[in-house]
């Protein structure tokens, strides 16, 4: 790989409309190569070992391109965070989304809240609609059966439920006591998980992210080994970094689920006066990544931007070295 010059290198910081993952500013690097722009987010805590396929995601999308899509728009899901029934039901209702994917097993709510909020999000899709719940690894395994039945009742049909519980081993308990299908999010982080995932019969369906597998071609080789359906989702990049998560939805030879692509509106300013947001509740697949024309609305602080510069300083050789070998 050429080395960077520094004047194609972006940095910056964006507000988010909700509180996530216990970050209110979503930050990442915009680097530019011959084939366009690609991005570089971690997050903050991850270490620089942890970061180097966060690297090769962007340096794909930057140096190399994305491989040939076979279709050209992906269905996404609307995101309910815990909010009351009315918010749950209107914010659906408004998404144009046939799919919803409602936070549940949030701190300091009660399971009859989130049935509640599920009941409502049936109302507003209707029957065609398709219900998918998120604990983030809230349960224990019998909380867990027992909360998936009740909000599969509920919902009048879940698609399935993500990440019940923490480990590979809970997962695969739930799974085989209970009728709705098991999602691995958490799980699944590094190229190695989904084939851990799918050999312990730990989920039906594996949600799967770009940035942390590497890169398109490398999340398209492990979608192909888990041999799990596949739920492509976003690390809440910016539209850059969002292009190439639709460059895999795209590119997956088949997509049975709507996908976690449309998080463009959780930050409150994008990089470019074109960014991906979803139109009926669907996205175009892009074959390069929108210009970050925007960028100067979000662009961070010289301290913040000193410290993404000497983040990819040391994850640079790494990820070199690790492409070499
Ligand atoms: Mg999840």
């Amino acid at each position: 790989m050429p080395s960077l010059s520094t004047s194609s290198v972006l940095v910056y910081a964006a507000p988010m409309r909700h509180r996530f993952r216990g970050i209110t500013t979503r930050e990442g690097l915009l680097l530019r190569g011959e084939a366009g722009w690609g991005e570089f987010c971690p997050f903050a805590e991850y270490s620089d070992a942890e970061s180097v396929p966060w690297l090769a995601s962007a340096v794909e999308a930057g140096e190399r391109g994305w491989p040939e899509p076979v279709r050209d728009r992906v269905p996404v899901n609307a995101t309910v965070p815990v909010l009351s029934p009315e918010r749950a039901h209107e914010l659906v209702a408004a998404s144009g989304c046939r799919t919803a994917k409602v936070k549940v097993a949030g701190a300091g709510t009660t399971l009859s809240e989130d049935c509640d909020r599920v009941a409502a999000v049936r109302s507003a899709l209707g029957p065609g609609g398709a219900i998918r719940v998120d604990a983030n690894m809230a349960w224990e395994v019998d909380e867990a059966v027992h909360a998936i039945r009740e909000l599969d009742r509920a919902a009048g049909g879940l698609e399935y439920a993500e990440q019940p519980c923490a480990s590979i081993e809970e997962l695969a308990a739930v799974r085989r006591r209970v009728d709705v299908r098991i999602a691995a999010d958490e799980s699944i982080r590094r190229a190695e998980d989904p084939l851990k995932v799918a050999v312990a019969g730990a989920a039906d369906v594996a949600v799967i992210k770009v940035a942390p597998l590497g890169g398109v071609r490398r999340a398209l080789r492990v979608a192909e080994a888990c041999g799990l359906p596949c739920v492509v989702s976003s690390a809440v990049e910016s539209s850059v970094g969002l292009a190439a998560g639709l460059a895999l939805a795209g590119a997956l030879p088949s997509l049975d689920f709507a996908c976690g692509l449309g998080t463009a509106a959780l930050l409150t300013d994008d990089v470019t006066s074109t960014p991906l947001s979803p139109v009926d509740g669907y996205l175009p697949v892009p074959r390069r990544a929108p210009e970050p024309d925007r960028f100067e609305a979000v662009r961070a602080d010289d301290a913040r931007r000193a410290w993404w510069l000497d983040r990819l300083a040391r994850v640079q050789p790494i990820q070199a070295a690790a492409n070499r070998s």
